[in-house]
């Protein structure tokens, strides 16, 4: 922190699940992201907890995982197609992200260039780590919220607070030690908020 300077605090987020919904495909039988931007529809209660967020300073990142071009279900086109309903969205609900970061990669892709273990495929903390050097941010004032385990281990790995949606299709191993669980995003925000208040992770 610097000389007289507020420490800089953060909220990590998922994107799929955490502020959107996923979408049922009924060919695979499985929840996926949306494929277009009609098929983007935020979760209830998502925008009103992240401009609560906002208006308590909390400085706001998207990490994401999107591995459905890799995985040969989608174009990057189209996945860039969402992405910008995303952010119509977020404009229009007078939110502002700091920074989005998409890892398009997966190890058990179809698609050559897309398909290999990269680095920024979270749980690895890759972007959280440059995100927190890049604007100075302090670890322990700060969070990771996500309804997979991965978004848990990547919080965990890059030094922050973690939150899990409950609400999702996974179940979290117990020794993961999350900070906070809720059903979903709004919950997590009223949960963080009072944490910090608590002045438990504030330095
Ligand atoms: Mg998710
Ligand atoms: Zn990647």
């Amino acid at each position: 922190m610097g000389i007289g300077g507020k420490v800089k605090k953060a909220i990590f987020l998922d994107r799929d699940g955490t502020i959107n919904k996923l979408k049922f495909n009924q060919d695979l039988n499985e929840l996926e992201p949306p494929h277009c931007p009609e098929d983007f529809e935020m979760i209830e209660g998502a925008v009103e907890a992240i401009k609560n967020l906002q208006r308590n300073d909390f400085l706001l990142f998207v990490i994401s995982n999107q591995p459905d071009h890799a995985k040969g279900k989608t174009t990057i086109d189209k996945l860039q197609d969402v992405h910008k309903e995303f952010e119509r969205q977020l404009a229009a609900s007078g939110i502002e992200i700091s920074g989005f970061y998409y890892c398009y990669h997966h190890p058990n892709g179809i698609v050559k260039d897309y398909s290999f273990d990269c680095d920024c495929r979270k749980p690895k903390p890759y972007f959280a780590n440059k995100v927190i050097d890049e604007y100075n941010i302090n670890r322990t004032a700060s969070w990771f919220v996500g309804d997979r385990e991965s978004d848990i281990i990547c919080g965990k790995l890059a030094g922050l607070n973690t939150a899990f949606l409950t609400e999702g299709q996974e179940k979290l191993k117990a020794e993961l030690n999350e900070d906070i669980n809720a059903s979903n995003l709004l919950e997590a925000v009223e949960g963080i908020l009072k944490y910090n208040i608590k002045g438990i992770c504030q330095q």
